[in-house]
């Protein structure tokens, strides 16, 4: 045993990903996969309709709104929040995956990273940031799954979310996507090298 090993991180880092819809979290975390694939996505569960395309059990993990309340009632969730009209919940054995060594990312509102970091203080709460706040609705827009009143409430939503910036540790703001997904990267590792406290 050295000295030092007492200094050094055993479990998994928590990064959780926060910042307005539309402002590219996924698309940032396919392209961060690419080139740093060292973490595993914590796939969320939601009573919210899979968009075309979503995968069950792998974008999330789609549910009925009595299904979510059993699975609340019996503490099956970290945290979960009423996130733009659906319910939102992070699944607990993430905890599990943490103590044995893996790295998770986890794709949250700002309810959520709030929450998740009073349970788990040594997560690293990232926020992601629009160029400004046309590009985000053009993003949003561009993306063509909401609904008109969906945009419009998720819009509405973005100033809310953009106001709780100063709870997060890190800023990044996804311009370009290579560049977005290379800080992202930058902030995991510096954060594998903090010592432990
Ligand atoms: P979120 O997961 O935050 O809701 P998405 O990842 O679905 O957002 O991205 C929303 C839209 O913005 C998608 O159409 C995506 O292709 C686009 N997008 C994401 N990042 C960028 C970027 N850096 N530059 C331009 N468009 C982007
Ligand atoms: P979307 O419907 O666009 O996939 O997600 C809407 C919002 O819900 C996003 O900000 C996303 O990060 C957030 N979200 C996804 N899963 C969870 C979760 O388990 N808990 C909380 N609080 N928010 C979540």
């Amino acid at each position: 045993m050295r000295t030092w090993d007492k200094y050094i991180r055993d479990w998994g880092l928590l990064i959780i990903l926060s910042g307005p819809s539309g402002v590219g979290k996924d698309t940032v975390l396919a392209e961060l996969e690419k080139m740093y694939p060292n973490f595993r996505r914590c796939v969320t569960t939601t009573t919210r309709k899979p968009r075309n395309g979503e995968v069950d059990g792998v974008d999330y993990t789609f549910i009925s709104v009595d299904e979510f309340r059993a699975r609340a009632e019996r503490g099956e969730f970290l945290e979960y929040a009423h996130v733009h009209g659906n319910m939102y919940g992070t699944p607990a054995w993430v905890e599990d995956g943490l103590r044995d060594g893996v790295d998770f990312v986890l794709s949250v509102d700002v309810q959520g990273g709030i929450a998740i970091k009073k349970i788990v203080p040594s997560a690293v709460m990232i926020f992601l940031a629009p160029p400004s706040l046309e590009e985000l609705e053009n993003r949003l827009r561009g993306r063509c799954t909401e609904s008109e009143d969906d945009v419009t409430k998720r819009l509405l939503n973005a100033r809310r979310e953009l106001d709780q910036i100063p709870h997060y540790e890190y800023l990044i703001e996804n311009d370009s996507l290579a560049k977005t997904a290379e800080e992202l990267k930058a902030v995991i590792i510096a954060e594998h090298c903090r010592i432990k406290q």
